[in-house]
């Protein structure tokens, strides 16, 4: 069987994220997504093992040591990690695995698996990104502000990123990342039986 893709998805806090890959699993039913591990409190609306596998300080350290991780980060004083082994089994399914982690992350998994398709999702500029996180109303100025500023020095790493595709109208996004998995499908280097027929 073929294996799956290993996609990255990062952006800044407020991007919307969290919807496209959800109307993204909604709309391919090859596509799944990887469930991180981290060290931050659960939200009320969390589930554990749904949303994140939510652990102790201690336990994610150990799962360092023991090279658990496909990549793992440090994000506002919590830990984030991708545990290795469920995405490289659902790949050897054949599914295309969705990562969706912030830059640090992103960049490891590109170093380490090269053969992964990285998109970083942005705003349509930075004001609107600004009204987004403000109009969340759960979060004071002095946040919103920090937010900011960690957009700024992640839009910076972005460069690295293969694509970046700006999530303003969330159908047009979607189709966005989906024109991206379409093109990659049919690359040359995944095309060669069509080419070898003729030898
Ligand atoms: P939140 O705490 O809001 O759920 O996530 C904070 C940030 O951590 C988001 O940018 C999210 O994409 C990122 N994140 C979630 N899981 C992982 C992971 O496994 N690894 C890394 N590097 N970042 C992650």
């Amino acid at each position: 069987m073929k294996k799956g893709r290993l996609i990255v998805i990062s952006g800044p806090s407020g991007v919307g994220k969290g919807t496209v890959v959800r109307a993204l699993l909604e709309r391919d039913p090859q596509l799944r997504v990887s469930v991180s591990a981290t060290t931050r409190p659960m939200r009320p609306n969390e589930i554990d093992g749904v949303h994140y596998y939510f652990i102790s300080h201690e336990k994610f350290e150990e799962m360092i040591a023991q090279d658990l991780f496909l990549e793992h980060a440090q994000y506002v004083g919590n830990y984030y990690g991708t545990p290795e082994a469920p995405v490289d089994r659902m790949l050897e399914q054949g599914f295309d695995v969705i990562l969706e982690i912030e830059v640090q992350g992103g960049l490891q998994v590109m170093k380490r698996r090269p053969d992964a398709i990285s998109v970083f999702l942005v705003a349509p500029s930075f004001e609107v990104l600004a009204a987004r996180l403000r109009g969340r109303g759960d979060t004071d100025e002095e946040k919103v502000l920090m937010r900011l500023q960690q957009a700024r020095m992640e839009y910076l790493v972005a460069s690295q990123y293969q694509y970046v595709v700006v999530n303003d109208r969330l159908e047009d996004a979607v189709s966005d990342v989906q024109a991206i998995l379409r093109a990659d499908a049919i690359k040359t280097e995944h095309q060669q039986h069509f080419l070898k027929e003729a030898l």
